[in-house]
């Protein structure tokens, strides 16, 4: 008999009676992890193709990143922001606004990228009620998006294959398509900015904002579009007077080649949420950006107008000693050349691998996505790729590519083959 009272660690998007715990990490460094397999007993050094969901940019137990942590844990590493202050959360929010476009000159701090798209969304709604309209609660998104577990983020995100069991509850959010891939043509663009505009013509009294995850849609599939449509899409949101948000959880800090997706783009969304790499993928912390124009509605004699949100580990010490640090290497190391060749490397490899179970590959920045046609055909491949020294946690129809940015030309190439091997 099993005795299930032993399962006493929860684990995330997993069905607890068939989830195995054989993978224990043991320890981390560079783009390697130090797995103990507890079924076959043995130790080996796996390459991490996924960076933990895309958020370990420099890899794991960086010597930089950990003194920078450890000096600020000697100091203290938590203080309220309630009342307090400190120069680690001020000196985090300045750099934040030094390296993000003009204009987004305002930094909320909260503790993980769906509470992080939460604020900007709060933002959103008390942004038009302190303008004094109080009917623009709704929000408009993209089919297949990703925004986080958390309920509204939930509701805003479109896909059927995570939160179905919720979907009763999700009223106040319009989805339109995307343009599907880089290749969609000027007509196809056009066509999907029509849908954006046919609904605010009708509704635009009553939706506060339009959220995308900018040119790369990550956890819902994958979709790369292209910045035009964002480009026309931000004209249609100034005309109807409702606000853009850029959800740069997974796009920010180099994933799409340039350090933020918006820098694709002709002009500054009014709200930019950063997550997963802000902190080099050490220690779970948001930022949402506000530009003045934003900030200036809250901005008031008036008490009532001030923003009501307050995570209790918003600010963070320690991650804003991450974070400080973490922007550093990038600058220092110019991180944005790496992520050049690693796009490179897959561009002129991964796309070479050849299947009739392969629907699509493609690459954009540090991203790289096999597609099949069938999601039974990457059953096993986490664990054929282990035998041969590689991490890649496969979900749906895809198989990802989404490295430490310090990963050198012939790991990434490693698992490149390995790829090859599994279509082989
Ligand atoms: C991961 C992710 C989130 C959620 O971030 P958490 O830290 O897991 O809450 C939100 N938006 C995007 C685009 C993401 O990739």
């Amino acid at each position: 008999m099993e005795n299930i009272e032993n399962k006493n660690l929860w684990y995330p998007y997993a069905q607890m009676k068939t989830r195995k715990e054989d993978f224990l990490v043991k320890g981390a460094n560079g783009v390697y992890l130090d797995i103990y397999h507890t079924e076959k007993k043995e130790n080996k050094k796996l390459i991490d193709a996924v960076s933990s969901w895309w958020c370990a940019a420099h890899g794991y137990n960086n010597k930089e990143m950990n003194e920078a942590i450890k000096n600020q844990i000697d100091n203290f590493s938590h203080v309220m922001l309630g009342g307090l202050t400190h120069e680690m959360a001020q000196n985090a929010a300045k750099k934040i606004v030094e390296i993000t476009k003009d204009e987004l000159n305002h930094v909320f701090f909260s503790d993980s990228g769906s509470v992080g798209v939460e604020v900007a969304l709060k933002m959103a709604i008390q942004y038009y009620k302190n303008k004094g309209y109080m009917n623009k609660n709704k929000f408009i998104s993209l089919t297949h998006s990703y925004h986080g577990d958390t309920f509204k983020t939930m509701e805003i995100g479109d896909d059927p294959d995570y939160h179905f069991a919720f979907k009763e509850l999700f009223r106040d959010c319009y989805h339109i398509d995307a343009p599907k891939g880089l290749e969609a043509s000027d007509d196809e663009i056009r066509s999907c900015i029509n849908e954006l505009e046919i609904i605010l013509k009708e509704k635009s009294k009553e939706v506060a904002a339009f959220i995308v995850e900018p040119l790369i849609q990550a956890a819902g599939g994958f979709n790369f579009y292209s910045y035009k449509y964002l480009n026309e899409a931000k004209k249609i949101c100034d005309k109807y007077d409702v606000l853009f948000i850029f959800d740069e959880v997974a796009t920010g800090f180099g994933r799409t080649g340039k350090m933020f997706a918006m820098d694709y783009c002709d002009f500054t969304p009014d709200i930019v949420v950063l997550g997963k790499a802000l902190t080099g993928g050490y220690i779970g912390h948001a930022a949402t950006v506000a530009t003045t124009k934003v900030f200036k509605a809250f901005y008031s004699d008036d008490s009532e107008k001030a923003f009501m949100h307050g995570p209790t580990f918003m600010g963070n010490p320690l991650a804003c000693s991450a974070m400080l640090k973490s922007i550093e290497l990038y600058e220092k190391n110019d991180y944005l050349s790496k992520i050049q060749n690693i796009e490179k490397i897959m561009k002129e490899n991964l796309i070479k691998i050849k299947s009739d179970k392969i629907k699509n590959i493609r690459v954009f920045g540090a991203t790289g996505v096999v597609e099949v046609k069938n999601s039974k055909d990457l059953k096993g491949l986490q664990e054929f790729a282990y035998e041969k020294g590689v991490w890649i946690r496969p979900f749906l129809n895809y198989a990802y590519i989404m490295p430490p940015y310090v990963i050198k030309e012939e790991e990434l190439l490693k698992i490149i083959e390995v790829l090859k091997e599994w279509f082989q």
